[in-house]
């Protein structure tokens, strides 16, 4: 788990909190929550900030409505969450922490029983990165989920979830619309035909590449190191790689450099790729994606 401080002329945007949100140490559920809620009405109540951070504090709101709006049409026990440690559903999952602050259903050690569990479900690719295996097992502790976890594809995998969790009626999809299939989708979705039916919802649709990171940058939530290493949209070992778009100019400094087969530079190690966050426009996110 990485919160992007490597580089100390990096510190991020200029009212970025000093603290991580989380740390490897889980808190007590009601007290993760209360914490979320108290980082992002903080955000939410920030002025002459960017547009960029402007438009970002909008779209906050706007999915805080959507999941405010699934807690009223959906109990917990009908709700479940689409994790892969990606960057789209850490987003998702922080804001529906803070919804459920808001509603007064984050109450302590929600595991011990189905009224209160988190429910969230993971489909391991089928190559998956360790980094991003590692993540998920993170989150699970950090933010006390109930997590299921297949590895098949994706239609038989929810239709086993469906069978292993007979109460779940609506799913949270953090999509962006720029993402395949995202064009046309509305915050509630029925699934396609051909799928396990439930309903797919989804708060972060509107949601820019760019805001991703603003949001997740600003608030200093730890995510998959992978990001850190160029990659910008993660599947599995065999069909990802760093972005090129991100790929780091050679340097036109003065000073000899001395290349080694290891990638590093007068001992000093390059990374040759740019963080994720550096990549600004939704088309590129898939570049490092064959499929
Ligand atoms: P990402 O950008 O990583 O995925 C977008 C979001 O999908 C993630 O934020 C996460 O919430 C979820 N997700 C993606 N991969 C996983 C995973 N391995 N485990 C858990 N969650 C994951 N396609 C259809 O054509 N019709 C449908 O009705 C349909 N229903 C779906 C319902 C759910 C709950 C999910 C997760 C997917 C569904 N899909 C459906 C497939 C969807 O359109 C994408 O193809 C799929 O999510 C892969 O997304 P991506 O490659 O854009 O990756
Ligand atoms: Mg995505």
């Amino acid at each position: 788990m990485t919160t992007g401080d490597a580089a100390p002329s990096d510190r991020g945007p200029p009212n970025r909190p000093a603290s991580p949100l989380v740390t490897d140490t889980p808190l007590p559920f009601s007290v993760l929550c209360t914490k979320i809620h108290d980082r992002i009405t903080a955000f939410l109540e920030e002025e002459n900030v960017s547009e960029r951070v402007k438009s970002v504090q909008q779209q906050t709101n706007s999915s805080l409505s959507v999941i405010a709006e699934a807690l009223e049409r959906y109990s917990l026990p009908e709700l479940s969450l689409a994790y892969n440690g990606g960057k789209d559903c850490l987003v998702l999952l922080i804001l529906y922490l803070c919804a459920l602050h808001r509603k007064g259903l984050s109450r302590d050690a929600p595991n011990t029983s189905i009224e209160t569990a988190i429910q969230c479900v993971y489909i391991q690719a089928p190559h998956p990165f360790e980094e991003v295996e590692a993540f998920v097992t993170s989150s699970v502790k950090t933010y006390s989920l109930s997590m299921l976890e297949y590895a098949k594809p994706m239609k038989i995998a929810f239709a086993d979830y469906l069978r292993d969790t007979p109460s779940v009626k609506a799913i949270f999809v953090g999509t962006r619309r720029t993402d395949p299939h995202g064009e046309h989708l509305k915050h509630f979705d029925p699934t396609d035909s051909g799928w396990p039916e439930f309903m797919r919802i989804h708060p972060v649709i509107d949601w820019h590449y760019a805001d991703i990171w603003t949001f997740i940058r600003h608030l200093n939530i730890p995510y998959c190191n992978l990001y850190d290493l160029g990659y910008t949209s993660l599947g599995g070992t065999t069909d990802t790689h760093p972005n090129p778009a991100l790929a780091r100019q050679p340097s036109t400094s003065q000073v000899p450099k001395v290349d080694t087969p290891n990638g590093t530079t007068n001992g000093i190690k390059a990374p040759k790729f740019r963080p994720a966050y550096e990549l600004m426009d939704d088309y590129e996110e898939r570049l490092g994606r064959d499929r």
